[in-house]
């Protein structure tokens, strides 16, 4: 994992609108810049023998499709791209449209993960020697999907858990889908824990107000399966209704 990304500025005319990490060859992860959008949302891009899957398109003005496109084309991987989403909110979806209008490209949802009972039954998706494991997480947004790669044993968590401002809108599905993740991680090796933003700074207890683009000092992307434990327990301590909790990493905000 890199040491800092790249984040908006202070000069955005040297800032490209994408960030492209090569976490290892079959495993891509993009960050748009807060030049375009504030919300600076992270995109992942994994590879199987079969296909390639994109989960998330970007903010606001997204050109999310060219980055991939010239990526698939410098990693000469002409494989058919199945492009999901963690949840329906727009700093994620806004580049859906360009995917549509490309040729190769099919949309994923929690059928097509073969997810038939919401939320309780898990999903899958097989990518060619690859299966990426499917979660229903509802409770930031009804729709939310958590995904597990087995290759490499890292969990995308969305806007479920980063280091930043859990926004929590069903409280009661919010703790059921983070003891679902605890449950689910228990009898499997978790490398890392990556969401969609980055808003907390690097010192503790600390966040960048919202529609902060240029973060100098920012938290690290990656989490562990202790930042989940550490979830549960600050939610599961608040008997009755929910409120703001500002922990190390991250902050429990209720909406
Ligand atoms: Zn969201």
């Amino acid at each position: 994992m890199p040491a800092a990304w790249r984040t908006g500025g202070p000069n955005c005319l040297e800032q490209p609108d994408w960030q492209v990490h090569e976490y290892n060859s079959d495993f891509y992860i993009l960050r748009q810049s807060g030049c375009v959008h504030y919300e600076k949302p992270f995109l992942y891009l994994i590879f199987g023998k079969q296909r390639a899957m994109l989960v998330d398109t970007g903010a606001g003005e997204s050109s999310a499709a060219d980055a991939v496109k010239k990526l698939m084309a410098q990693k000469k991987r002409e494989l058919p791209l199945v492009v999901t989403h963690s949840h329906g909110h727009g700093d994620h979806t806004a580049g859906d449209k360009a995917f549509q209008a490309m040729a190769n490209v099919s949309f994923a949802q929690a059928k097509t993960f073969g997810i038939e009972n919401w939320p309780e039954q898990a999903g899958g998706i097989d990518l060619g020697d690859r299966i990426i494991d499917v979660l229903a997480i509802p409770g930031h947004e009804v729709a939310h999907m958590a995904f597990y790669d087995r290759r490499t044993g890292i969990l995308l968590t969305g806007d479920h858990l980063y280091p930043g401002r859990l926004y929590v809108r069903d409280a009661a599905e919010f703790l059921r889908s983070t003891r679902r993740m605890v449950e689910f991680t228990a009898t499997r090796p978790v490398a890392h824990i990556l969401g969609c933003h980055i808003e907390q700074s690097a010192e503790p207890f600390v966040d960048y107000p919202t529609g902060t683009r240029y973060q100098p000092s920012e938290h690290s992307l990656e989490l562990g399966r202790a930042h989940l434990l550490e979830l549960l327990a600050a939610l599961e301590a608040q008997k009755g209704k929910l409120e703001k909790v500002a922990l190390r990493d991250f902050t429990i905000v209720p909406k």
